[in-house]
């Protein structure tokens, strides 16, 4: 499948969130353009989040599928499933793993990350897994159904969330954590610490800033050895050890790549016939460093900001970052990015519900919400706007965010 210029399609390499997204949004911006998606997994363009969540809980899968494939043929939208790609740029091409190649008028790069991999002996042993696609989460939860012994090494999101699904299931489970408090990249301090004690308090071993020294087992895994030699029982291993971004296919090609494919303020790349966008993009931050953001709001915004501006409209790339968890009772919801400084922080209220709000520099930058939905949708609505609210506001005993929010627009 080739095509000259004029009649050649949109090209989507990558159809997880961010890819989806951009096809859907191209048809919404009223684009005719023929698209097509090209994905290496089989099947219908799918969502993550449920995989270290719901899909892990229960032997009755959620739904993971955006649309039916209906939808995309009623659309115009071809999907290429099951194939890897490869980009001459030189001859405008992408070249399609299963054969042939496929003309492009614009390619864009939505390759998101893959689940980082570890050298540690005996990391080939059966029993270790990964989460990242829809095929690694049933592999976990078939496991757990006959697991005793459950290791997540790893306290990100993704590996409190199998933890917690672990513990559910009935599973004895310890989490390993090389940084000294779990969520360190993500979270405040005090949050870590509410998280660690919410999984101490469900029977979750947490065991922090210590490393695995190695795997042992004979064919499968057995017990999971730690720096110090102590050795934990295991006989199922949860990786969530983070991920790095998919840019192979970009380096490969010449274009510019730092951590994950380089873009300016339009998402596009060195070349101005590609662009890149959700979790492999490398985007200018403003405070002149670039940053790369691993969530399906990134994804999603990111993918209309493009949308537009294939369809030959500008709308600037301005979001309120926003990320959520889900462990046990407690869904923590994070509006903004805490700066690597300190901050000055107010505490709303409550024991199991409540918010923190961070302020850099007398601004209000970033709350974090347990349990307090309210709280967290309006401080996205409060960061998206000029965000006048000063910590001696936050700290009378009367503030809600919700009336900060309707002082602000009423
Ligand atoms: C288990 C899990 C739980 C998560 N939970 C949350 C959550 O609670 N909240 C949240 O905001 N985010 C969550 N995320 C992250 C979120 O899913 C990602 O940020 C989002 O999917 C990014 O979208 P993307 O399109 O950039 O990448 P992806 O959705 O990962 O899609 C990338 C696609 O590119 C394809 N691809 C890559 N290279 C090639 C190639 N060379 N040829 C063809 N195809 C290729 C891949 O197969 C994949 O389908 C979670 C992720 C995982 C794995």
């Amino acid at each position: 499948m080739t095509g000259t210029p004029g009649t050649a399609p949109v090209v989507i390499v990558g159809g997880g969130h961010a890819g989806f997204h951009v096809a859907l949004f191209l048809r919404e911006e009223g684009s005719d353009v023929p698209i097509v998606l090209v994905d290496r997994l089989d099947g219908p363009p799918v969502q993550r989040p449920p995989l270290s969540k719901a899909m892990l809980l229960s032997d009755t899968e959620p739904r993971l599928e955006f649309r039916k494939p209906e939808f995309y043929a009623a659309r115009g939208i071809t999907l290429l499933r099951d194939t890897a790609a490869r980009i001459d740029r030189d001859r405008r091409v992408v070249r399609l793993g299963s054969g042939g190649s496929l003309g492009y008028r614009e390619l864009v790069l939505a390759t998101g990350c893959r689940a980082r991999e570890t050298t540690v002996p005996g990391s080939g042993l059966a029993g270790i897994r990964v989460l990242r696609v829809p095929d690694d989460a049933r592999a976990v939860r078939d496991a757990l159904a006959a697991a005793r012994d459950v290791v997540v090494v790893g306290g990100g999101f993704i590996g409190l969330e199998a933890a917690a699904a672990a513990r559910r299931r009935g599973c004895a489970v310890t989490v390993v954590e090389s940084l000294p408090r779990v969520m360190q990249r993500v979270v405040s301090a005090g949050i870590s610490g509410h998280f660690r004690a919410l999984h101490e308090a469900q029977g979750v071993h947490v065991r922090t800033g210590t490393t695995v020294r190695a795997f042992r087992g004979d064919t499968r895994v057995r017990q999971v050895e730690l720096a110090d030699g102590t050795r934990i029982p295991a006989d199922l291993v949860v990786l969530g050890i983070g991920v790095e971004p998919e840019a192979g296919l970009a380096r490969e090609c010449g274009l510019a790549v730092g951590d994950g494919v380089e873009v300016d303020g339009a998402l596009r790349t060195s070349d101005p016939l590609i662009s890149a966008v959700g979790d492999c993009a490398s985007f200018p931050a403003g405070d002149g460093r670039r940053r790369r953001l691993e969530s399906v709001q990134n994804a999603a915004d990111q993918a209309r900001v493009l949308a537009a501006r294939l369809a030959g409209r500008t709308v600037p790339f301005d979001a309120v970052p926003w990320f959520w968890t889900e462990q046990f009772s407690a869904k923590l919801q994070i509006a903004g990015l805490l700066p690597d400084r300190e901050t000055e922080t107010v505490r709303l209220a409550g024991d199991d519900a409540f918010s923190v709000l961070h302020f850099h520099r007398g601004r209000l930058v970033a709350v974090e919400s347990v349990n307090r939905p309210v709280d967290h949708v309006a401080a996205r609505r409060l960061l998206a706007g000029e965000a006048r609210l000063s910590p001696d506001d936050a700290r009378d005993p009367q503030f809600r965010l919700s009336d900060a929010v309707a002082a602000r627009t009423g």
